[in-house]
């Protein structure tokens, strides 16, 4: 049974913008799906429709088999600004969803202890867990958010363009430590991304939407083996999926 359906979903804003039109995707329970389409064509409405902050004007969103009416604590979303509290260090920033918890659902808290160090490791903060954001580069701001994502241990993340302000050096480790994380972390993901070459490197699916209202124009399935590295941009595979994005973007 897939974890995510969203099924025939349309979402017009009060404006009249219709940013969603008949807008269907299923995600397998641990799959990573990168959704790529132009500006303006509806991907992080599709988010928060997704995560239970936007409600669609028609069709539904069943996550396990419940539909989504409201957030949960079953999905988290990563945006692009990390958001960290500045007076919080990096180590109190990721026990704050842990805190806060949820009226809906008790987290369980057993081991939460444990999971701060070992996402702290995973996203390579070692070190760093009693600095406060001011002492963090970009990158490591968003290393801390990603670990902060991940502390309840959602079965969905949703990532908006995580590392869009970024410099492309950057981007490109973060987006190589997300992949190694991903093979660990428990956690079926979707993300938004302007970068074609990102996304062939870390979904198993390119979803590419056309322009506004947002439908998916195509599918492209990525089949290059994991852990993935730089290098294999350089593959045929890599070269090919490119081309297909492309062609499905009309680029
Ligand atoms: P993307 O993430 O692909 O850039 P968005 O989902 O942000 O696209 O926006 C899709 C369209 O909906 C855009 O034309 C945008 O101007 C419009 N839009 C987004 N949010 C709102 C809103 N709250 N009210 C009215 N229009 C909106």
């Amino acid at each position: 049974m897939p974890i995510i359906t969203a099924d025939c979903l349309n979402v017009t804003y009060p404006n009249r913008v219709e940013a969603l039109h008949s807008f269907s995707l299923e995600m397998e329970r641990g799959e990573f799906v990168a959704i790529v389409g132009p500006s303006g064509c509806g991907k992080s409405t599709l988010l928060r429709v997704l995560a239970g902050l936007l409600k669609p004007t028609s069709g539904t969103v069943i996550l396990d088999g419940e539909p989504v009416t409201q957030p949960s604590r079953h999905v988290s979303l990563l945006f692009q600004e990390p958001s960290l509290l500045p007076w919080r260090t990096v180590e109190q920033n990721l026990r704050l969803p842990l805190e806060v918890g949820n009226p809906h659902a008790k987290l369980d808290l057993s081991g939460s202890e444990s999971r701060v160090s070992d996402l702290i490791r995973l996203v390579g903060l070692e070190g760093f867990e009693h600095a406060h954001p001011r002492e963090l580069s970009g990158g490591m701001a968003r290393r801390a958010a990603l670990a902060r994502a991940l502390i309840t241990q959602p079965p969905v993340l949703l990532l908006d363009e995580p590392f869009g302000a970024l410099d492309a050096m950057t981007r490109e480790s973060l987006i190589a430590s997300l992949e190694s994380i991903w093979r660990v972390a428990t956690t079926t993901g979707l993300m938004v991304t302007h970068s074609i070459r990102e996304s062939i490197f870390l979904a198993d699916r390119v979803v590419i939407c056309t322009p506004r209202p947002g439908q998916v124009a195509g599918i492209v399935k990525i089949n290059l083996p994991r852990p993935r590295n730089w290098e294999m941009e350089g593959l045929p595979e890599f070269i090919a999926s490119k081309n297909e994005i492309r062609a499905l973007l009309s680029l």
